[in-house]
Order: structure tokens, then C-alpha cells, then sequence
């Protein structure tokens, strides 16, 4: 990740035919002037990644998987895994607040995925966050502390300067109510400490963390401004392209 300074990542989620998502990235690449030092990621649905990865520009936009399933191969009907999709995405998405909510995913699960990704060369960008109920009742950190360790426990150090982590605060995705920049500062520092705590300062200090929730182009700056975020995690405004070419731009400018 050597020349990397922040990440934008856009989470498709269900949305999107094949086609429109072809459209939609024709028009992001015209949009988008420059990506030096910014690393791209689309996350379409399964179907598109394919035609994704032929119509896309490589140097300027990186795949990611939505999600994945831990076993290589077998009878696990409907289930797609990291084994299958080795070669073709760079990134996936692990542990979703709406895998975790809508699919019950628990941690057990998540941490099986992430080491999946991992052994079949695919960087897990691991999801965390709290929800309404638990951040009233100032449960925050336990939370993070429980989803951190449920993502990365049986990971070496080497493994974990593979993994990227997303803070989104279960309330303020797809929401339209995003977090409070000095609050994402604070819990930005929660998980440094707790991946330090596991691994040692130097993994620590190299593990990218991003905010998620409810970015637009107004908020995006004040979220890559924050001290300890190394970039975002999008859902509604990456189904924008004029939008996500904005919070792009924004990166860009960062790194002037
Ligand atoms: C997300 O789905 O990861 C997300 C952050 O969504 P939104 O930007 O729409 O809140």
C-alpha cells in the first residue's frame, strides 16, 4: 500500500443491473480527472464483477467483492467463495452491518471470512460499528472490542497488514445522519489501540481505517481531514457519479 494515501470505496450493495452498472462506472471513469495516490474500489453485486473487471481501467479502479463465503469450495449452494473470486476482485467487504443485522452474521463467521480472504490473496475490508441502542448506553468500545476480536483473532501480524477496517456506526448508514467528526477520531484511536493491543504497534500504526455512514460530498473533507482515517466507505453517493467524482476529488485534493 506504499503510495497509497487514502481509499474510497463504493458499496453497491443490491443495486444496479449489469448494465447500469457498466453506465455508471463509464461515467465515473470520464468524471474522475485524476487518481494519483487515491485507490478506487467498486463494489458491484457478484453478476457485474466480471464484466466489471474487463470494461474497468485496473490502474485507476480496484474490485471488491460484497461479501464472500469462508469455505473454498463444496456443497454450499448458493454461497460464493474467496477461492472463486481470487484473480478478480483485490478487495471484499467482510461483515457488513447488513450482513451482520439482515443475515445474522456473527463473529465467529466474519473472522472465518476474513481469514478466507486472506488466504486466497484478497484484502478483507472488515466492517465494525455500534448500533443506536449501544452507543446510548455507551457501549461503543465493547462492541468494537468484540467485533475486532470475533474479525481477527487466528490471524498472524503479516495477515493483518492485509486487512483494512471500516468504522460505520450502524445508525448512520443509509441514514442520512453521519457521525461527528471528532467522535470518528476518538473511535478511530479505540481501534488502533485494540489492534495494537493484538499485534503490536508497527501492524497497528499500517492498518488503514475508514469511516462509513451517510458520506456526501459536503461531509466528505471533514471525514478525510480526521486524524487516524485513511479514507471512506460509501453506499448511497457511490450510486452518484457525479457525487462519488466529487468525494474523489476531495481525496485528491488531500493529498495535494
Ligand atoms: C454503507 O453501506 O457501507 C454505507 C456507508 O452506506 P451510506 O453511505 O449510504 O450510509
Amino acid at each position: 500500500m506504499a503510495n497509497i494515501t487514502r481509499y474510497i470505496i463504493g458499496n453497491w450493495k443490491m443495486n444496479l443491473t449489469i448494465h447500469e452498472g457498466s453506465l455508471l462506472l463509464h461515467t465515473l471513469d470520464q468524471a474522475v480527472e485524476s487518481h494519483e495516490g487515491v485507490e478506487i474500489v467498486l463494489a458491484p453485486s457478484f453478476l457485474a464483477l466480471q464484466s466489471m473487471s474487463l470494461q474497468a481501467d485496473r490502474r485507476k479502479f480496484k474490485l471488491a467483492a460484497q461479501n464472500l463465503y469462508w469455505r473454498d469450495e463444496g456443497a454450499f449452494t448458493g454461497e460464493i467463495s474467496a477461492n472463486q473470486l481470487r484473480g478478480l476482485v483485490k478487495y471484499a467487504i467482510i461483515g457488513h452491518s447488513e450482513r451482520r443485522n439482515i443475515f445474522s452474521e456473527r463473529g465467529r463467521d466474519i473472522g472465518r471470512k476474513v481469514q478466507a480472504a486472506i488466504r486466497n490473496e484478497i484484502k478483507p475490508i472488515l466492517c465494525v460499528g455500534e448500533s443506536a441502542l449501544e452507543r446510548s448506553e455507551n457501549e461503543t468500545n465493547e462492541v468494537l472490542y468484540d467485533q475486532i476480536v470475533g474479525g481477527l483473532s487466528n490471524l498472524t501480524s503479516d495477515d493483518v497488514e492485509q486487512v483494512l477496517i471500516a468504522y460505520e456506526p450502524i445508525w448512520a448508514v443509509g441514514s442520512g445522519k453521519s457521525a461527528v467528526p471528532t467522535d470518528v477520531k476518538e473511535v478511530a484511536k479505540v481501534i488502533r489501540a485494540q489492534v495494537k493491543h493484538m499485534f503490536g504497534e508497527k501492524v497497528a500504526a499500517k492498518v488503514p481505517i475508514l469511516y462509513g455512514g451517510s458520506v456526501t460530498p459536503t461531509n466528505a473533507a471533514a471525514f478525510l481531514d480526521t486524524d487516524g482515517i485513511n479514507g471512506l466507505l460509501l453506499g448511497g453517493a457511490s450510486l452518484d457519479a457525479k457525487q462519488f467524482a466529487k468525494i474523489i476529488d476531495k481525496a485528491q485534493d488531500r493529498k495535494k
